[in-house]
């Protein structure tokens, strides 16, 4: 069992390797982002109290995402191990996450930095689409959908953009980054977990850097 944490500023490509791992090795992503827009749409009370924070760009509270990681790591849903992605993002939510880790006799085995330089990430989250049925993601430029409108991976016609996939938001997203989720980066350094991938890599590549790490190889 291999429990990794992905870290990386909006756009770096978390979520696209994430998926890769959990199709290629079983493992099973955890994103907060993911699970913070799903309480949105069903329409739970606390998805109605983070919608604006989320559509701005903010972080929603520690307390809020650190009960969702520890209800699903608690629940012991955890395949071949889990992918991290998203979470966690202030000092906080580190210390709660090694605490949970401990608690449930788990260890971080890696902490994958996925590094872009900063205007990629706005041409990247500006121009990025989803498949609403399986969450492969495409991009206008560099990977756009299909011209039969239909999801390589699922067939599915609907795509959809994130609301906070806009200029505005995206300022308030990297400024939280910097502010409160870079210093993750020598937290895990520190605790000699921190590998860094070159996130501008085409996407194979930076998968197979990743591969190489989880399998000591890297
Ligand atoms: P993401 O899909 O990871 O980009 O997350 C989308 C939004 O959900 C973020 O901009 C935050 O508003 C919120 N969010 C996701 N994960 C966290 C987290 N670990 N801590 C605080 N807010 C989060």
């Amino acid at each position: 069992m291999t429990d990794i944490i992905l870290l990386g500023p909006p756009g770096a490509g978390k979520g696209t390797q994430a998926r890769r791992l959990v199709d290629e090795r079983g493992m099973v992503q955890l994103s907060t982002g993911d699970m913070l827009r799903e309480a949105r749409s069903s329409g739970t009370d606390m998805g109605r109290r983070v919608a604006d924070i989320m559509d701005k760009g903010h972080l929603v509270t520690d307390e809020i995402v650190i009960g969702l990681i520890r209800e699903r790591i608690l629940a012991g849903a955890t395949g071949k191990g889990v992918i991290f992605d998203g979470f966690p993002r202030t000092l906080p939510q580190a210390d709660a996450l090694g605490a949970l880790m401990e608690e449930t006799g788990r260890r971080i085995d890696h902490v994958i930095e996925l590094t872009v330089e900063d205007e990629v990430l706005v041409e990247r989250v500006s121009g990025r689409s989803t498949c609403a049925t399986c969450g492969e993601v495409y991009h206008d430029r560099t990977r756009p959908i299909p011209g039969d409108g239909r999801c390589v991976n699922c067939g599915g016609k609907t795509f959809t953009r994130r609301g906070d996939d806009n200029p505005d938001s995206l300022r308030v997203r990297l400024l939280a980054y910097y502010k409160q989720t870079s210093p993750l980066v020598g937290y895990y350094y520190a605790k000699g977990l921190l590998r860094q991938v070159d996130g501008l890599a085409a996407i194979g590549d930076v998968a197979a850097s990743v591969a190489a790490i989880l399998d000591g190889k890297g």
